[in-house]
């Protein structure tokens, strides 16, 4: 039986673990696609829902947005390419993602996150103990996205570098 990756999905909930690790308050206005377009922030909404053409004929390497290459069927590794290596918890976390999304399709992958501007890489395996936090956050993603009301503002430093800083802090 042919494996299906459902690619709109695993772009989203990888997008939802990262926003969550930075901030729920982020992953929740996200989710309700409260968009702050700002030029500050690298990671344009906009950009993230762009749909990325993905070529059938060319199955081997499947471009994400610009963000995750994953080499399906050559290679060991899955490849993100990250502007900046400020958020990496939630840079891991996402790639953790794919590689749990992919081992429950019977792909076992390793995860590389390269930051170029940075000249540094970070390698990236699927444990049993990072499975099992997988799962914890996809709960706690969850409950955020279920919740009515949004997290609270999380005061951070990076808060000043995010789409919705006017938002909260306005
Ligand atoms: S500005 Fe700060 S509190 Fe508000 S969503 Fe962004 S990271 Fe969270």
């Amino acid at each position: 039986m042919e494996t299906e990756i459902n690619f709109e999905e695993l772009k989203v909930n990888g997008i939802k673990i990262n926003y969550y690790v930075i901030c729920p308050r982020k992953l929740w206005l996200f989710d309700k696609k409260i968009t702050m377009e700002d030029k500050s922030d690298k990671v344009l909404l906009g950009s993230i829902l762009h749909e990325e053409s993905y070529k059938r004929d060319k199955p081997k390497e499947v471009l994400i947005d610009n963000l995750i290459v994953i080499d399906i069927v050559d290679s060991l590794n899955i490849r993100e390419v990250k502007y900046s290596d400020k958020m990496i918890e939630a840079d891991k976390m996402q790639i953790l993602y794919y590689l749990y999304y992919l081992k429950k399709l019977g792909i076992e992958k390793r995860g590389i996150i390269n930051y170029p501007r940075h000249r540094k890489r970070e390698f990236i395996e699927l444990t049993f103990d990072k499975e099992k936090e997988i799962e914890q956050v996809l709960k706690e993603v969850e409950k955020v996205l279920k919740s009515k009301k949004p997290p609270p503002v999380i005061d951070a430093p990076y808060c000043k570098k995010c789409a919705y800083f006017e938002f909260c802090y306005g």
